[in-house]
């Protein structure tokens, strides 16, 4: 911790007034036989949003890979594929399955999965590949799509971070054959803690089901019936009740972190040397998360980056570390990860939420400035 107080957090939830009367209401009415109503509404207006055909709440999104992970059959003696530049939420489901997570390298550019890394990656036991949506910059999903259907691999979105970002216009978790959402207190619809699983797969969905409620066939006319061992991974009703209603407002919400990540850009666009979030033309990014690489030319490291902007009163975070790099993986690299290594020693998040004010945009505005000419 700083000595410096935090003048400006790294993120605050926005939740309105709507929301907690939502909530409220919801607790009064969803229960007993009703329980379900908003959950199923949540599910059917994310995904209609999304642009596929089903969704299925979740606790989390962790819960939702897990399920997806398990519908599609994976478990011990698989691999799969995913960027080593992730949180660890993206492998633990991978672990938990049983199967093998096979790390590689990040584009530089993009700091998305590079897809020339996956197909050198892939073995015979390799059965699906998880393109990270990394602080809502858009994978290369075209050529990933196009890679897992030509070797018959699952591609899945973790799109977690990437509410709002769109490719040629259709939203992110629409490529693959199923994708994940979190509604985590810090993402751009929050309800806390929950999650969201998508796809337009019908069998998938139908199998996700079954695995997310305890195993149970909803065509089983038995109560109490389970038909195999499954997860507990259902979203509460007063969840869902919020998420519907900053679903209402989601293009609100989209729209005050863009504005953040313009601010910034706008800001530091004539300086050379640092990158902001890649967002090519054919791109709307959602700017979940609006983050800093410092290039080598400039000299400045992710840990000098973090003291300056701490003893300003900027709430900035590292970004991911190679998972590669942490204690449950260590030695498990095939091939090295320079990009990983790189970008997460070059790197930070800047702050951002949808109702940042601009006293609090000039305050890490200025902060950068005075850390490029020190
Ligand atoms: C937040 C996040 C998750 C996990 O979401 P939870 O809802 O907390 O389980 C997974 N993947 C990525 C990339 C995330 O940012």
């Amino acid at each position: 911790m700083s000595a410096t107080a935090e003048r400006v957090p790294y993120t605050q939830a926005s939740v309105s007034r709507d929301d907690a009367i939502a909530a409220y209401e919801s607790i009064l009415s969803d229960v007993g036989p009703n329980y379900a109503a908003p959950i199923r509404r949540f599910e059917d207006r994310f995904a209609s949003f999304i642009g596929v055909d089903f969704g299925l709440a979740t606790s989390s999104c962790t819960g939702a890979l897990h399920l997806a992970l398990a519908a599609l059959g994976i478990g011990p003696g698989d691999e799969v594929i995913l960027a080593d530049t992730n949180w660890v939420a993206t492998v633990a489901p991978v672990v938990h399955v049983g199967a093998r997570p096979v790390f590689v390298d990040i584009d530089p550019i993009s700091w998305c999965i590079d897809p020339v890394r996956v197909e050198e990656a892939i073995t015979p036991r390799t059965r699906a590949v998880i393109a990270t949506h990394i602080y809502g910059n858009v994978a290369a999903v075209d050529s990933l799509a196009c890679l897992t259907r030509d070797r018959g691999l699952a591609l899945i979105e973790d799109a977690a971070e990437a509410i709002g970002s769109r490719l040629r216009g259709q939203h992110v978790g629409s490529f693959g054959d199923v994708a994940v959402f979190s509604f985590h207190g810090t993402k751009t619809i929050s309800t806390g803690e929950g999650g969201m699983v998508v796809s337009s797969d019908a069998r998938l969905m139908d199998r996700m089901r079954i695995l997310a409620d305890h195993g149970r066939d909803p065509s089983e006319e038995r109560q109490f019936w389970p038909s195999e061992i499954g997860f507990k991974y259902k979203m509460a009703p007063v969840l869902a009740a919020v998420g519907l209603s900053q679903l209402a407002r989601v293009e609100e919400l989209i729209a005050g972190r863009q504005r953040v990540l313009e601010h910034y850009r706008s800001a530091f666009g004539e300086q050379s040397g640092i990158r902001l979030n890649h967002a090519p033309s054919d791109v709307e990014h959602g700017a979940w998360m609006p983050t800093l690489e410092f290039l080598e030319e400039t000299g400045i490291t992710r840990d000098d980056a973090m003291r300056h902007l701490s003893d300003a009163g900027v709430g900035a975070r590292v970004v991911f570390w190679p998972l590669s790099s942490t204690p449950p993986f260590t030695g498990m690299l095939h091939a090295p990860t320079p990009n990983s290594y790189r970008f997460s020693r070059s790197a930070v998040n800047l702050p951002s939420s949808s109702n940042m004010d601009e006293d609090a945009l000039a305050c890490v505005v200025e902060a950068v400035r005075s850390l490029m000419i020190r």
